[in-house]
């Protein structure tokens, strides 16, 4: 049978309902609590409260699978524009920028040159102000790429963050691949649907995988991101810090703008940097679905703003 998470990212990808939802008023409220604001200057604001507030950030500009190369060099444009934004505040790695690379072209003919020279200036731009780039990870058809696309940008840049889904089959792999000394990488569960030949399909098997794989990234010689919101998760993060010496600054909790909010700021007041992950722009449809389908309570959330307002 089908799960909720597949039935959910299967029925977004209708055209028909794409339309009705983002020109919905209602959709656009409940976006709000996830999205920062559709322009850089309102994502700036929100990056200007959390850091006062003690939170670290990663600035993401919402978009994906773009369609040709002009819309690719357009994602780089708002990212150089974002890091522009981000120069005069001065806060150097506590705020810094998630790309993915679909936005850059990857997956055009010929899109992995592509996504790489277009991805590049913005690396360099972000090392330019003090900050680094982390490449977010799509669906398992995307790692290979991606991972390839990460080591040639860790030549020059080797602050160049990854993010890898304890979800995936390989991923046990790819942690022990990437855990080399100062090498950032986000752990995070897996926001796509997978088949059962890539992935776990059970919640209890993923869970595992992620501690197995965040035990890797601890003992290792990296620098682990804790990218969950899930309790459990989290205090394992903080038992495997505490059991292998990690001082505050060689490890952060990662959680999304908007969500577990109290949690974040409870944290960040007991010493463990926290960073959100901070989306803006005015593509926010595939970011708004994928939150949809990971929680039944999020699709609750929406579905009552739809009959109560
Ligand atoms: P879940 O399995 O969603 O939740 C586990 C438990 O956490 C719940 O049972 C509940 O106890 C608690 N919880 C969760 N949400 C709430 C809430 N709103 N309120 C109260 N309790 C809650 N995925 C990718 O595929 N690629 C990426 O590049 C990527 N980047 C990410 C970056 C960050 C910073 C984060 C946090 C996630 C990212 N994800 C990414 C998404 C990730 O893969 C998961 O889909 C998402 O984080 C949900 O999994 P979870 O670990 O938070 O826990």
């Amino acid at each position: 049978m089908l799960s909720q998470k597949a039935l959910l990212l299967g029925a977004a990808r209708r055209p028909a309902l794409r339309r009705a939802l983002v020109g919905t008023p209602v959709t656009r409220q409940v976006v709000d609590r996830f999205v920062a604001g559709e322009t850089l200057p309102q994502a700036l604001d929100v990056v200007r409260r959390l850091t006062g507030e003690g939170l670290a950030v990663t600035l993401d500009h919402l978009g994906e699978d773009v369609t040709d190369r002009a819309e690719a060099q357009r994602s780089r444009d708002a990212y150089l524009a974002a890091l522009d934004g981000l120069a005069p505040l001065g806060l150097g790695r506590r705020a810094e920028v998630s790309v993915k690379l679909s936005a850059f072209g990857q997956a055009l003919p010929g899109g992995e040159d592509l996504a790489l020279e277009l991805v590049r200036p913005v690396v360099e731009a972000a090392a330019a102000i003090g900050t680094t780039v982390t490449l977010d990870m799509e669906d398992s058809s995307t790692v290979d790429a991606t991972l390839g696309t990460l080591a040639e940008l860790r030549r020059d840049h080797p602050e160049t963050g990854a993010v890898l889904q304890s979800a995936l089959h390989r991923t046990e792999d790819d942690v022990r691949a990437l855990a080399t000394p100062g090498s950032r990488v986000r752990l995070v569960k897996g926001a796509y649907d997978e088949p059962p030949s890539v992935a776990f399909q059970g919640r209890d098997e993923v869970d595992a995988a992620y501690a197995r794989c965040l035990g890797v990234l601890m003992r290792g010689p990296g620098y682990p991101m804790v990218g969950s919101h899930d309790p459990r998760l989290v205090s394992v993060a903080q038992r495997l810090a505490a059991e292998y010496g990690r001082t505050p600054d060689s490890w952060e909790v990662q959680m999304l703008y908007g969500i577990r909010p109290a949690e974040q700021h409870r944290l960040a007041a007991e010493g463990v940097c926290v960073r959100a992950y901070v989306p803006y722009g005015v593509d926010w449809y595939g970011y708004f679905v994928r939150r949809l389908a990971e929680r039944p309570a999020n699709l609750r959330f929406f579905l009552r703003s739809l009959v109560t307002t």
